[in-house]
């Protein structure tokens, strides 16, 4: 089955000043699949991301979203991409409802607020502020803003750092949702379990480079063909289960 680029990143490049940031990365991006970029913190994932979501300059290498040249046409993209606002954005005198509606307009589209907050389960939320939501609600939200000019691709930075683990999960299931609906996701996360759940395909990034780029399923056959084990046995559980199972699975009304 041939499947879409939707994304083409060759040999990019982002200096600040006389740090190189981004050493010159390539990668493809198919349409559908939820893509992770992994890495320690200041590898250069936010940097990139920013750039392919044309709110950052680069300093080389040429991005195609879409076919569309981002040197050429950086407002074709800005279309058919969703980027996680600014929480600044959120003004604080302003219902979740009045928001909407307010990004809404910027993207010069009508929407019905309900209708989005019921897709990322926020409904009875409508009225609150944004402050008065838990970490997951926000972030719940936050995602909501992404879908608002309903995009083609979300970019999603680090979206479950700082949750509890149902938020999380919760949180997991909604990507997949998206994602089921034809919408292509990049997402980046500092949690392999989550990248190993959510992600068709993952790229490592240390230091400006990628030094791996594969399904998490084959980055770990390989470790394991190359001999690797773990240092002892694994337990059939881990505390995360035991957590999960003591608090329950389903989220609390308070996330
Ligand atoms: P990541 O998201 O992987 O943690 P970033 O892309 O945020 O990494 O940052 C990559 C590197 O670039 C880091 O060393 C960071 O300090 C540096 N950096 C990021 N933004 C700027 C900036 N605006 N000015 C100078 N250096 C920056
Ligand atoms: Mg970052």
């Amino acid at each position: 089955m041939a499947v879409n680029t939707i994304i083409s990143v060759r040999n990019l490049t982002k200096s600040y000043g006389n740090f190189e940031a981004v050493k010159g990365i390539s990668f493809e991006v198919k349409e559908g699949e939820i893509f992770g970029l992994l890495g320690p913190n200041g590898a250069g994932k936010s940097t990139t991301l920013e750039i392919i979501e044309t709110l950052r300059d680069k300093t080389g290498g040429v991005i195609v979203v879409d076919g569309f040249d981002l040197d050429k046409a950086p407002g074709e993209i800005k279309k058919i991409i969703g980027v996680q606002l600014q929480t600044s954005g959120y003004y604080p005198g302003l219902n979740l409802t009045e928001l909407i509606e307010l990004f809404g307009g910027l993207y010069n589209r009508t929407i019905d607020p309900l209708q989005l907050l019921d897709t990322v389960n926020l409904r009875d939320k409508a009225k609150a502020k944004y402050k008065e939501l838990s970490g997951g609600q926000k972030q719940r939200f936050s995602i909501a803003t992404t879908l608002i000019n309903q995009p083609r691709i979300i970019f999603l930075d680090e979206p479950t750092t700082g949750l509890d683990p149902q938020a999380r999960r919760n949180l997991w299931e909604l990507i997949k949702d998206i994602r089921q609906k034809g919408t292509t996701v990049i997402i980046t996360t500092h949690y392999m379990d989550e990248a190993e759940v959510l992600c068709d395909r993952v790229a490592i990034i240390d230091s400006g480079r990628i030094i791996a780029l594969e399904s998490p399923d084959k980055l770990i056959d390989n470790l394991v063909a190359g001999g690797f084990e773990r240092p002892k046995e694994v337990k059939k559980a881990n505390l995360e289960d035991v957590f999960i199972q003591l608090t329950g699975h389903t989220l609390r009304p308070e996330h």
